[in-house]
């Protein structure tokens, strides 16, 4: 009853951030996020580390770096708050640096085209010197139902604080068109995920910045429609 209260209350109108995640366990797993929303924020580590070094950053520089970055070390404490085998915030960091490579390596994350990895001993990560770095204020963000574990909300909380954000809906590898964040075609931003279907079972890409969401399509190899009805 109290879900569906809060969700016919218009919820505040706020960026969706790292710091406003609430962290439970079920069993061994964290809720509350989905990991998908914590790639753009590695990515950034990575990106900074990388320059500093002017090479590779290895696989526990990351991790260290992800315990000290201003949005991810905060998470990774309500983490190891709230787990209830009391891992360490490396330990953590290091399960979602392992998340993040391995979305990597089957293409399902669009960083994998920014960073290349190394074949050899210690893993070590850089950016790719043809792609331009992403900012934060810029970075995509992806949402998509994965390992059983929907992003729906999510997207629609994206959805709420962005109004004149826009997204693209990834229907295959070759089918992908661009919407303006308000397009009545995933229907109204209160719209919740049941019988008629999740907005994420096709996964979303989301900005503010529609050039990045074009370079992301080229980055991709897609030839990205426009959606007839909200003009993106
Ligand atoms: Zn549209």
């Amino acid at each position: 009853m109290a879900r569906i209260h809060s969700n016919l209350t218009p919820r505040p109108k706020t960026k969706p951030t790292l710091q406003n995640i609430r962290i439970s366990f079920v069993g061994n797993d964290p809720i509350g996020f989905s990991q998908w929303e914590t790639f753009p924020f590695i990515a950034a580590v990575i990106e900074k580390l990388a320059g500093q070094t002017n090479g590779f950053a290895s696989d526990s520089e990351i991790v260290l770096g992800m315990t000290q970055d201003s949005a991810l070390g905060p998470m990774l404490a309500k983490i190891v708050a709230a787990d209830p085998k009391k891992r360490k915030n490396t330990d953590w960091a290091a399960i979602m640096m392992a998340w993040f490579s391995q979305k990597m390596s089957v293409g399902a994350n669009s960083h994998g085209k920014r960073f290349e990895r190394t074949d050899t001993q210690p893993v070590g990560y850089r950016l790719r010197e043809a792609v331009a770095p992403l900012t934060q204020t810029e970075a995509l963000l992806e949402f998509h139902n994965d390992g059983g574990e929907s992003t729906h909300d999510k997207f629609q909380d994206w959805r709420r604080a962005n109004d004149n954000g826009l997204f693209i809906n990834v229907k295959s590898e070759n089918n992908a068109m661009l919407h303006q964040s308000l397009c009545p075609h995933s229907g109204n931003t209160y719209f919740e995920e049941g019988a008629e279907g999740s907005l994420t079972n096709k996964l979303k890409i989301c900005s503010n910045n529609r050039e990045e969401l074009l370079n992301w399509a080229i980055r991709k190899g897609i030839t990205l429609k426009l959606c007839r009805d909200c003009k993106p």
